[in-house]
């Protein structure tokens, strides 16, 4: 992979913050957006903006024949075995409350389980809270190693017959653990469970192949995968979606509409109430064209490369506690830490003034925080245009934070 000419590729890395180069390292947040992505958008605004599904005129034809090009190349990109699998959303937190309203809801009761982790974010979590409390569903929690993985048998124990559904990340956003979904699902459907996963770390930095893992459902966010923000993904078992309810009602979803009820059109335009992301979406085909380009194993590689170096040096920093699995193979492209003594509020307002962008907080993970036992964390992580120059940049700077607070 030619980072460099990657680092070419995406205009905002290309200036000074603070008067030091801009050293991005919240991709896990959001990314950044190439070229191409940014020209998409423009591209769609200045020579072919209309609404898809409706127009006969060129230009409505045109933009709905680019929307539904979009959905075949994220079909594409996870290995769906069909586009019609492919449900555009805003992003992962809608799309798995669409699985909570739409599948969740109707199917749950009284003496059924909802499985998941401590480690989740509170979009793969909260939604499942509200499942139970609306339906009687008990919510169960696969236990968390010191490290932060999960160990297999303790899955097994977990999933009961009466465990209707499993919901849990591929990567976690915190601790960067990649979790066993292929053998979580094997155990998962044993069961009779469906298999939730969350893909928002995931999608954009590993190779996905939804039929290899035999997820039930995946959801995922564009905007972490150098997409626009406001466009996501549901991805659906055929048998699923066909049964699932839509969660919003009104144009574009129905098939007849008569005073006192309605049809549906098919899985999945029956879930895109409304008029839909449709620059997002375009945008999103072309983002993942790129990453195409440059290849999701050679992305991932990069990824493991970056976060091995940052781990060894991050190590060797006194005063440093790094959480999660110990090996870089065990876990996605991020490092989460704390320094002794200081809030990582303070820390990432000292590396912001050193131009370099860090995430500092809970993570939208505050049961994580606990079981960690501390109040926040600060957190780097990589992408395809970091180099191992970010990453001295970053223990740099946290040499001269801890000299400055001590
Ligand atoms: N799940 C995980 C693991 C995440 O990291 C995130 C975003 O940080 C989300 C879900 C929510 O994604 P979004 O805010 O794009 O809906």
């Amino acid at each position: 992979m030619d980072v460099a000419a990657v680092r070419r590729d995406f205009p905002i890395l290309q200036q000074t913050v603070n008067g030091h180069p801009l050293v991005y390292l919240d991709n896990a947040a959001t990314s950044q957006k190439p070229r191409p992505v940014i020209e998409a958008i423009r591209h769609y605004y200045e020579t072919y903006n209309a609404n898809v599904h409706r127009g006969v005129h060129t230009l409505g034809t045109k933009a709905t024949e680019a929307y539904e090009l979009a959905r075949e190349k994220v079909a594409r990109f996870i290995h769906a075995p069909s586009a019609e699998q492919v449900i555009f959303t805003r992003g992962t937190t809608e799309s798995i409350n669409m699985i909570a309203y739409g599948f969740a809801r109707p199917r749950l009761g009284p003496g059924d389980e909802i499985v998941t982790t401590a480690a989740e974010h509170h979009s793969n979590l909260v939604p499942w809270q509200q499942v139970a409390r609306a339906t009687g569903a008990a919510l169960k929690f696969i236990p968390l190693q010191p490290d932060g993985t999960i160990s297999l048998d303790d899955v097994r124990r977990t999933v009961t017959p009466a465990t209707k559904l499993v919901a849990i990340a591929h990567v976690s956003n915190v601790l960067g653990t990649i979790h066993p979904v292929r053998e979580i699902a094997e155990i998962a459907h044993a069961a009779g469970a469906v298999v939730v996963v969350d893909g928002a770390q995931s999608v954009p930095h590993l190779p996905t192949d939804v039929q290899a893992m035999d997820c039930d459902f995946l959801a995922f966010s564009g905007h972490k995968m150098c997409g626009p923000t406001g466009i996501g993904v549901l991805y659906g078992k055929r048998k699923w979606l066909d049964e699932m309810e839509p969660t919003y009602f009104g144009g574009e979803m129905i098939d007849v509409v008569e005073l006192h009820q309605s049809t549906w059109k098919e899985t999945p335009w029956k879930f895109e109430g409304g008029t839909p992301i449709i620059a997002g979406a375009i945008a999103l085909g072309v983002a993942v064209d790129y990453l195409t380009g440059i290849g999701m194993e050679a992305i991932r590689q990069h990824d493991r490369a970056l976060t091995a170096y940052a781990l060894e040096r991050l190590r060797r920093v006194e005063g440093i506690t790094v959480y999660g699995p110990a090996r870089a193979e065990q876990r996605g492209g991020l490092v989460t830490f704390n320094l002794e003594g200081v809030h990582p509020h303070d820390l990432a307002t000292v590396l912001d003034a050193e131009g370099i962008a860090i995430r500092a907080g809970h993570h939208c993970c505050q049961p994580l925080m606990r079981w960690l036992g501390v109040p926040a964390t600060a957190r780097a992580s990589f992408y395809l245009y970091n180099t191992e120059q970010d990453i001295d940049a970053l223990v740099n700077a946290l040499q001269t934070a801890k000299e400055f607070f001590h």
